[in-house]
């Protein structure tokens, strides 16, 4: 018995990051294993960038690929568009998602086809392309052990490259016992992939098309790259009659010798790896099959006019600025309620709806460790801080919030007020009882304790060591 039918998710329609964090933070257990196995593939990924000697001129280069290729993307858009189709590829173009679908749809109504298999996609999940296929009688089934997972479970993918990664391996049992009739309580995880394969390969072989993401497409060519670690994409394609690759517009690169550049970077900052296990380039339709690519825009060119966010463009979704994000690590994908979460999806997400992801640019420390990791050098956390001012200024942020930053920019003014405040807290925080100290402190002190103040501030002691030591200081 299976369920390959997603219901269509109610989309909330204000994103509340920190009450959904909230949430997620229930369950302390979840967190810190959610948090552990994130951090692992970081670590994953700094052993893996230190095998490459020439690795901050890689992550350089990229960045400059990717520039020099969005200052000209109608140019390279349009070569990619007429070497796909000397190829023997039909290229479409869609304005947005609601385009995106419908082009779908009648490639698929034109051939009668009511089974489709999907390999990884997030920018079918940003259209979301399933609900609407569905509604429409078509069979679609996931093929990424991971989606497969989440669609089984009428869930979104919390990350972008590893969908279920909120889910511990029990659950995922539960869900097989459920939906794939495999024995309650086997949780181990080879007997789990294997009933997941018997259960894909039915559907591949049933398949009467195929539909991919595209990682890179490369304008000289006209081909594609697909990027898997499982394979997914390539049996899909090889098995059905008709191929439809969904691609962003700022998926195209100039040619074959920037994709070494971005190849070398993606898997090792993704997982760690030195390649996906399956890097597939597809420049044609096989003989019998029909190859279809549908470039879609939905926000990316308005994106593109901001100032201030369109180098968020350069993103090739590896992932990495989530798995070292120290909020996204404890406050899981869901959280963020768009289809790419963590530091990227908080850039990219205000532009599409600023009332509705206004929360997104605050579920950041500012600490800059996705900067730091990000291979294409996407300054996340400085654009983040520009949403910020963004979304202040358009009066979406909360009355608590806006009073609270009032009186900190009102003290901070004010030495004498600053360091008059400094002093009480430190003399209340000597003489009160712990007890009403941490309630104070509440819920930061929950997990922590609070400090013991220091006997002198850092102004005073800098005032009786520094100043006075200086030849020709104060004395
Ligand atoms: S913003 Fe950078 S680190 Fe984050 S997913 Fe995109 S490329 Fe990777």
């Amino acid at each position: 018995m299976t369920a390959s039918r997603t219901l269509p998710v109610v989309e909330p329609t204000v994103v509340d990051h920190a009450a959904a964090a909230a949430r997620f933070n229930a369950n302390p257990e979840r967190v810190t294993w959610h948090d552990e196995a994130l951090w692992f593939v970081r670590e994953k990924r700094d052993h893996a960038m230190t095998d490459v000697a020439e690795w901050e001129t890689l992550r350089e280069l990229a960045s400059s690929i990717k520039e020099h290729t969005l200052s000209r993307l109608d140019e390279y858009l349009l070569m990619f568009e007429s070497a796909a189709t000397a190829n023997g590829v039909v290229v479409h173009w869609a304005r947005n998602a609601e385009e995106h679908n419908r082009i779908v749809h009648r490639i698929l109504e034109s051939h009668g086809v009511r089974k489709l298999v999907k390999s990884k996609s997030m920018l079918t999940e940003e259209c979301g392309l399933n609900p609407f296929l569905e509604a429409r009688g078509i069979d679609v089934v996931d093929t990424d052990l991971g989606e497969r997972i989440v669609q089984m479970r009428r869930e979104h993918p919390s990350h972008i490259v590893m969908p279920a990664i909120h889910l511990k391996k029990e659950e995922i049992a539960e869900t097989f016992a459920a939906q794939l009739g495999t024995e309650p309580g086997v949780s181990d995880p080879i007997a789990l992939v294997a009933a997941a394969r018997g259960h894909l390969r039915e559907r591949f072989l049933a398949a009467e098309a195929a539909l991919t993401g595209v990682n890179f497409a490369i304008a000289e060519t006209g081909g594609i790259v697909v990027c898997t670690n499982e394979g997914n994409a390539d049996l899909g394609i090889a098995l059905a009659p008709i191929h439809i690759a969904s691609m962003g517009i700022e998926k195209v690169i100039p040619g074959t010798a920037e994709l070494a550049v971005f190849l070398r970077l993606l898997a090792r900052s993704g997982t760690g790896q030195r390649l996906t296990v399956y890097t597939s380039h597809i420049h044609r339709p096989r003989e019998g099959q029909e190859l279809h690519i549908v470039l879609v825009d939905n926000g990316r060119t308005t994106q593109l006019g901001r100032a201030g966010f369109w180098r968020s463009l350069k993103c090739i979704r590896c992932g990495a600025c989530m798995n070292t994000c120290p909020v996204y690590r404890r406050s899981g994908g869901h959280s963020y309620g768009s289809t790419v979460p963590g530091p990227i999806g908080s850039v990219l997400t205000p532009g599409i709806d600023l009332e509705k992801y206004a929360s997104l640019p605050f579920a950041s420390t500012l600490c800059g460790s996705c900067s730091a990791v990000c291979p294409v050098k996407i300054d996340l956390d400085a654009q983040l801080y520009r949403w910020r001012q963004i979304v202040a200024d358009a009066g979406h942020v909360t009355a608590k919030k806006r009073h609270t930053v009032r009186i900190g920019a009102t003290v901070l003014a004010q030495p004498r007020v600053f360091a008059f405040l400094g002093r009480a807290t430190r003399l209340a925080l000597r003489m009160l009882p712990q007890s009403i100290v941490a309630a104070v402190a509440a819920p930061w002190s929950r997990d922590r304790d609070v400090p013991v103040p220091a006997p002198q501030s850092f102004r005073a002691w800098y005032k009786a060591n520094r100043i006075s030591r200086r030849p020709g200081g104060e004395q």
